[in-house]
């Protein structure tokens, strides 16, 4: 019940999906937050059923571009003002994008270098400072198997993903000094809104649920434990690490 009690988070791309997961185990293990994303309804109706749910203000929904640099300011003194502090950043906001090297656009490149990449950057940046004050943190970057190994598309968002283990790599090696931990977790096949746009089709979808060893995807939930599991004290000695979260899909 209380594993991030006292604890204060901020979560991006919490509208839906894995963030909005992630919110709701948050709320239920004592954690007071901020969500942010683009899909400014969704989002409020995932911070208005957290609140409903905990019968108090614990989840405050704020308009967050990951790219931009004002609305990561705004979140981050939203943290401070509302709650008093920032303990967890959760780098959640991601975007698909599964065309292959010569398909891919200058433009689609760049959009999802912008988000994937450039977001996780801007949100360490951001937030540090915030952490810094507290005497420490824990930073979860959400990569992908897909920032581990290849595939035949995707070319972006393997590029993007890879950077991603790296910069947190990077990160933990010089935070690590104070106390800021910095780990990322690379889902493999999680039903989420997503996945249901990217792959609507099951003929599409089965080759992968097929190349899971385990059989099947997961719940977002699945991922949420893990990233609970990073963000409270519990993984104390825990920095740099990465975790595949992905029925064994990288394993083979
Ligand atoms: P999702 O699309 O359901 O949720 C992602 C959320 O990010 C959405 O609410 C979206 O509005 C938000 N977002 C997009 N661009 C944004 C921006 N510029 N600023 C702020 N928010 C933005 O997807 P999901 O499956 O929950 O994905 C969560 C993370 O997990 C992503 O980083 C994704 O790349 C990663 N991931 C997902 C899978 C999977 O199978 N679903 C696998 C590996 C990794």
């Amino acid at each position: 019940m209380d594993r991030l009690k006292g604890k204060v988070a901020l979560i991006s791309g919490g509208a839906r999906g894995q963030g909005a997961a992630e919110a709701r185990l948050f709320a239920s293990e004592g954690a007071k937050m901020v969500i942010g994303d683009v899909r400014d309804d969704l989002l409020k109706a995932t911070a208005d059923a957290i609140n409903a749910k905990a019968g108090a203000t614990v989840a405050r929904a704020v308009h967050l571009d990951v790219t931009r640099a004002a609305d990561w300011r705004n979140a981050v003194e939203t943290c401070e003002r509302e709650f008093g502090g920032l303990d967890i950043l959760v780098n959640n906001a991601g975007i698909a994008n599964m065309k292959g090297l010569e398909q891919t656009s200058e433009e689609e490149w760049d959009a999802v270098v912008n988000v994937n990449q450039k977001g996780v950057w801007l949100g360490m940046k951001s937030t540090i400072p915030a952490m810094r004050k507290r005497g420490g943190g824990s930073i979860i970057n959400i990569s992908s198997i897909f920032g581990l190994i290849g595939s035949s598309g995707s070319t972006a968002y393997h590029g993007t993903k890879g950077a991603v283990r790296l910069l947190t790599k990077a990160a933990a090696v010089q935070y690590a000094p104070e106390k800021i931990r910095v780990n990322s977790i690379h889902p493999g096949l999680i039903l989420t809104p997503m996945v249901e746009e990217a792959i609507p089709s099951q003929a599409e979808l089965q080759p992968i649920v097929q190349m899971t060893p385990m059989g099947r995807g997961a719940k977002p939930e699945e991922v949420g434990m893990c990233v609970l599991f990073l963000a409270s004290d519990e993984s104390s000695f825990v920095t740099g690490a990465e975790l595949a979260v992905d029925g064994g899909y990288s394993a083979q």
